[in-house]
């Protein structure tokens, strides 16, 4: 590289705003930003030649180095999250991708990772939601408000309406009833996740919740010819759950299996133990979704617009799901491949912790 280069790809490197070390077919540093000094509190000269598990120390150093899985799948990993611990011995949450570059012979020449402080992320997360719950609730007296007048002029208070006028006030009412709804699902959703509604925990039986739901929602599946099919061991251990809320999960989840898929096609709901967790997979045959979509589907009012395809709903579904599994000290995750499927997870300890 001429000296231009080499300053311009010091200056490029330096001036990103995301952390970035390069490492060689041994794994040693041969490249450390500025940003990823910052961030690690290691100088760019202390790290070099070192390996980077031995500067990182990341929870996935030991067995699930991203870069050995990059290499392995042969592709980038985007949207993962991990910890990473500092110089000074202080543990941090980071959002990472992981790119391994392939030789000739298919093994790891060199990789990349980017990183970004979690932390940060999601205090900023944090105040936007809090920003749009504000807001959402200034919304719901107006809301209110508007829609019990509606009622009123249906209710011919106002005097009497014709046909096209009742049938267009009808029409707005109905949309109102439907801002009201989203309005306090969001509301309900973001006090689940500020830890703001208790909830109501007592030991259930998830296989009986699970019988009654699939019960239900065969019927709407039958509208698109989707066969659910539950695969459910017999004794499953009881867990302490809030189990109005972990039917919300398991319909959310349902409900999307049954939105995204094509007719014909078959859903699998399907539950299983460890020694402390339940485990619930909710396995589709539909649109699945894109590898860049997968880390932001269970955002608030994330949704994936495909074409003209645009199918009912705001987005919050998957945000409910993750929240109130949260809140139970849990987990959910997916797997999709766009075309071919999708399969979201939940896990729920058997025991609370306090
Ligand atoms: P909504 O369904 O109201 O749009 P969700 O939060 O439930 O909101 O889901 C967010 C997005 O994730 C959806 O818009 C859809 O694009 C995608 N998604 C959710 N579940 C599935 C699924 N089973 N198959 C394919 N895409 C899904």
């Amino acid at each position: 590289m001429d000296i231009a280069k080499e300053k311009l790809y010091d200056l490029l490197l330096d001036g990103l705003p995301v952390g970035l070390f390069v490492v060689d077919d041994k794994m040693k540093i041969v490249e450390f930003n500025a940003a990823a000094a910052r961030l690690t509190g290691w100088l760019r000269d202390e790290v070099i030649g070192k390996r980077c598990s031995e500067v990182l120390q990341s929870s996935l150093c030991e067995t699930k180095c991203p870069l050995i899985r990059s290499a392995r799948q042969k592709k980038p990993l985007r949207g993962q999250e991990a910890s990473i611990t500092t110089k000074w011995g202080e543990k941090i949450p980071i959002f990472f991708s992981s790119s391994a570059l392939l030789n000739e012979n298919g093994q790891m020449a060199a990789g990349i990772e980017i990183f970004r402080d979690a932390a940060e992320i999601k205090k900023l997360e944090a105040q936007k939601r809090n920003f749009i719950s504000i807001f959402a609730h200034d919304l719901k007296a107006p809301v209110s408000i508007s829609g019990g007048f509606l009622e009123r002029l249906l209710q011919g208070k106002a005097g009497d309406l014709t046909e096209k006028q009742r049938h267009y006030i009808a029409a707005i009412e109905k949309e109102i009833l439907r801002l009201e709804s989203y309005i306090h699902y969001f509301l309900d959703v973001s006090r689940i996740e500020a830890g703001q509604i208790q909830l109501s925990f007592t030991l259930c039986n998830l296989e009986d919740i699970l019988h009654e739901l699939v019960a239900g929602f065969k019927v709407k599946a039958s509208e698109k010819n989707i066969a659910i099919r539950l695969d459910v061991p017999e004794k499953l251990p009881v867990v302490p759950v809030d189990k109005i809320q972990i039917e919300r999960v398991i319909s959310n989840l349902l409900d999307n299996a049954i939105k995204y898929s094509p007719e014909k096609s078959k859903i699998t709901l399907r539950a299983w133990n460890d020694e402390n967790n339940i485990f619930i997979e909710s396995k589709d045959q539909g649109l699945g979704i894109s590898e860049e979509n997968l880390p932001n589907v269970f955002d608030y009012f994330y949704r994936i617009e495909t074409g003209s395809d645009r199918r009912a709903g705001v987005g919050l579904g998957l945000a409910a799901v993750k929240a109130i599994i949260e809140a139970h000290g849990g987990k959910v995750w997916v797997k999709s491949e766009e075309g071919t499927g999708s399969s979201f997870f939940v896990k729920i300890p058997q025991k609370r912790r306090k």
